[in-house]
C-alpha cells in the first residue's frame, strides 16, 4: 500500500525526559505521522467517511504529547502509533517521528528525533491441550488472548480431536487454529503467549509431551523469522495434520512462505491426514461462537 495520509510539523510542549529538570520545566516536541491507508474509495466517493479525518490524528497525538509524561521519546512515539493505529481501524501501517528540538545535552547539533513503524499484522495461532479439561483450556487461552493489550481474535477453526504427534505416549490432544490482529512484534508476541501459557499452568518438563495449553505461532503475515528462540512459518506445518486440518478451515487460500505452497495444497497433499476428529464444529456465531453452548 502507497498511499498515506500524513500530519508533519505538530509543536507541542510536554514534560518527556529522564532528566528532573526535563520533568519539571518541560520542552517542545515536534511529531510527524503518517498513516496508510487506502485512499482510493475517499478519492473517488469525495465522502470524508471513507477516510481518516486528519484533526483527529493531531487531537490523539496532543493528547500523548501533552499527557503524562515519559522517560523516552521512544515510549512516546510508540504510544502515539498505539493510539493511532488503535482509533483507525483503516490504517494498516503508522509511521511516527518524534523530535526533541532542544534537549539538555551540551553541544551543536540540529535536533535529536526517533522514528518508529508500527503495523496491525494477522498472525495465526495453533493451539493444543492434552490434560485436564482441554476444551476449557482452550476456551480460557482464547480468553487471555483476545484480552491482552494489542491482541484481537479475529477468527476460530473448529475443534479437533487428535492422536498424540511424535515419542511420547499420552492422551489424545484438542486442537484448533486462530486468525489474530495484534500490534506486537514477533518477539513481543511470543512472550505474551508465552505468558498465557505460563498462567495456564504449562510445564515444561518433556519435550512434545503433555500439557494443559500449547500456543504456537504460525504464521505472522508473509514473515520468515529465523531466531534463536522463535522460527516463522512454524518449521512443522507442513507436515502437521493437527496443524494444517484446522488452519485449512479458516485460511485454505494462505500461501504458507518458505515452501510458498498454500494451506488447501499442503493438506490435500499430505501423506499422513489420519489421526484427526472433528471434536466441536464452530457454529459461526461470531469468534467465539464455539463456545456459545
Ligand atoms: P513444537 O514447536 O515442535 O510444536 P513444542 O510446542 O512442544 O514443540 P515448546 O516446548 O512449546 O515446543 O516450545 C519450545 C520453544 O520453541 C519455545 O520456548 C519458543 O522459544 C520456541 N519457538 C520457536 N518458534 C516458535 C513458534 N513459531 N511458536 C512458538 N514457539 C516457538
Ligand atoms: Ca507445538
Ligand atoms: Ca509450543
Amino acid at each position: 500500500m502507497v498511499d498515506k495520509i500524513a500530519v508533519t510539523g505538530m509543536r507541542f510542549y510536554g514534560y518527556h525526559g529522564a532528566l528532573p529538570e526535563e520533568k519539571k520545566i518541560g520542552q517542545r516536541f515536534f511529531v510527524d505521522v503518517w498513516l496508510s491507508v487506502d485512499l482510493y474509495g475517499a478519492g473517488t466517493s469525495d465522502s470524508l467517511s471513507q477516510t481518516i479525518n486528519y484533526a483527529k490524528i493531531y487531537g490523539l497525538v496532543r493528547d500523548v504529547v501533552e499527557g503524562p509524561s515519559f522517560k523516552l521519546i521512544e515510549a512516546v512515539a510508540e504510544k502515539v502509533a498505539k493510539v493511532l493505529l488503535n482509533a483507525f481501524p483503516r490504517a494498516e501501517v503508522c509511521h511516527v517521528r518524534v523530535v526533541k528540538p532542544d534537549p539538555p545535552i551540551a553541544g551543536h547539533y540540529d535536533s535529536v528525533s526517533v522514528e518508529i513503524e508500527r503495523r496491525r499484522s494477522s498472525v495465526y495461532i495453533g493451539l493444543g491441550s492434552n490434560v485436564g479439561d482441554r476444551a476449557l483450556f482452550l476456551k480460557r487461552a482464547l480468553e487471555k488472548m483476545d484480552a491482552a493489550a494489542n491482541i484481537t481474535v479475529v477468527r476460530c477453526s473448529s475443534i479437533y480431536e487428535t492422536d498424540p504427534y511424535g515419542p511420547v505416549q499420552q492422551d489424545d490432544f484438542l486442537n484448533m487454529a486462530v486468525l489474530v490482529e495484534t500490534l506486537l512484534p514477533p518477539m513481543a508476541l511470543l512472550m505474551e503467549i508465552q505468558q498465557i501459557e505460563a498462567e495456564l499452568q504449562r510445564k515444561r518438563e518433556i519435550h512434545w509431551g503433555p500439557r494443559t495449553i500449547d500456543l504456537d505461532i504460525l504464521l505472522y503475515n508473509q514473515d520468515a523469522i529465523d531466531m534463536e528462540k522463535l522460527s516463522v512459518p512454524h518449521p512443522e506445518i507442513a507436515r502437521r495434520a493437527f496443524v494444517l486440518r484446522p488452519l485449512f478451515e479458516i485460511a485454505p487460500h494462505l500461501v504458507v512462505p518458505g515452501v510458498n505452497r498454500s494451506v488447501t495444497d499442503l493438506w490435500q497433499n499430505l501423506d499422513q491426514k489420519g489421526g484427526v476428529r472433528l471434536w466441536k464444529a464452530n457454529n459461526g456465531e461470531g469468534e467465539f461462537g464455539l463456545f456459545v453452548n
